[in-house]
């Protein structure tokens, strides 16, 4: 008899991710849109507790599909990130910056609707892109920053500019999910999983 210990690593999970954690590829969408809310509404808490200054303005999500480059991107205007939340929130894939910032800001504001909820979320994305990009610039002083991955482990993350607080994830679709790229099909996925969410989620110019 043999005994000893798997070893997962970093290396590991990506296949896992795309092969067997969500069947049912279509989610990807579920994942990347409450990101987006959660980010959004985590900036309507600081603007509430006074520690956001700032003009909330328009606070609305946007789906885009670009048929010739294959992309899908998601765009918020909530809090962003800076290089260093990137670095823990996505590099450290096992971290859940939501439950930190539940922890934080308990009882206060709309703090409460934020759903600390376990997962890989964010690398849902990699179910159907050959690359994932995050554009990003926090709701505080910082650099906007670009981060880009492949699905190995090495990501580059760089600095970047972007006209406003807020983040672009950009899937570049693989070929296996270019269904994901035609209106008809996205726009019965928003549907069935973004409908009633508390912040407007637009696609092609109307609200979902
Ligand atoms: P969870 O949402 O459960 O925390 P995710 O993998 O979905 O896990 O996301 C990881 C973290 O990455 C989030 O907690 C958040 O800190 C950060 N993040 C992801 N998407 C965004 C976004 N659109 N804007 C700001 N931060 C984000
Ligand atoms: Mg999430």
């Amino acid at each position: 008899m043999q005994k000893g210990a798997i070893r997962v690593q970093t290396e590991n999970i990506f296949p896992i991710i795309k092969k067997f954690l969500y069947s049912d590829h279509e989610i990807f969408i579920r994942e990347l849109v409450s990101n987006a809310v959660d980010a959004t509404q985590k900036l309507k808490t600081l603007a509430s507790v006074g520690e956001f200054k700032g003009e909330l303005g328009e606070l609305e999500i946007t789906v885009a599909i670009d048929k010739e480059k294959k992309t899908l991107t998601i765009s918020d205007r909530g809090v962003g990130m800076t290089a260093g939340e990137v670095d823990k929130y996505i590099n450290q894939l096992a971290f859940s910056g939501a439950e930190e910032f539940l922890n934080k800001y308990k009882g206060q504001g709309d703090g409460t609707n934020i759903i600390g909820h376990f997962g890989l979320g964010f690398y849902a994305g990699f179910m159907v892109s050959n690359e994932v990009e995050i554009i990003t610039q926090s709701w505080q002083n910082a650099p906007a920053v670009r981060w880009v991955c492949d699905g190995s482990p090495e990501y580059t993350l760089e600095e970047t500019t972007r006209a406003d607080r807020g983040t672009d994830i950009v899937l570049h679709i693989n070929e296996e999910s270019e269904e994901f790229l035609e209106p008809s099909r996205l726009r019965g996925m928003l549907e069935k999983f973004c409908k009633f969410l508390p912040i407007p989620i637009k696609f092609e110019g109307q609200q979902i």
